[in-house]
């Protein structure tokens, strides 16, 4: 994961700005990005906000979930490949329609509260880019709105 920063003013709105690049390995793929976040957060400066997390991807996703077991990502993957076979009465031509319908089951977004400058993440959560076409090279949004 690499970031680049950027800082302006949104309507009043004091907004960071941070591009987190993730190259994926496997076709699917959840990557712990938790640290990148958290970084940009620390960068920010913001000590009561909102951190919005947001792929820019049609085939990808974010999500939260458990951080202490790697098989829970390995479960949710096999989960969404049995709600999602990859089935060839699919019209699209790209043949990842799969992919399509699990990043709009998944999500393109997550909004966590920051407060005293720390995410608000549960004990056991961590935020997870979830890669079903890969691999790629990814970005992934991350918006920091001051609420103080
Ligand atoms: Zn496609």
């Amino acid at each position: 994961m690499t970031g680049l920063f950027f800082t302006f003013q949104e309507k009043g709105l004091i907004v960071e700005k941070m591009l987190l690049k993730v190259n994926s390995e496997e076709s699917s793929q959840f990557i712990d990005i938790t640290a990148g976040v958290s970084e940009a957060v620390r960068e920010s400066g913001v000590i009561n906000g909102l951190c919005h997390i947001f792929v820019p991807h049609t085939t990808a996703a974010v999500t939260i979930n458990e951080n202490a077991d790697p098989n829970v990502e390995y479960d949710i993957i096999q989960t969404l490949n049995r709600l999602v076979p990859n089935d060839p009465a699919y019209r699209h031509m790209e043949g990842n329609s799969d992919a399509h319908a699990k990043s709009t089951l998944v999500g393109a977004s997550q909004i966590v509260a920051i407060n005293d400058g720390r995410l608000s993440l549960g004990t056991w959560q961590a935020i997870y880019f979830c890669e079903f076409d890969g691999p790629r090279t990814r970005k992934v949004w991350i918006n920091i709105i001051n609420a103080d």
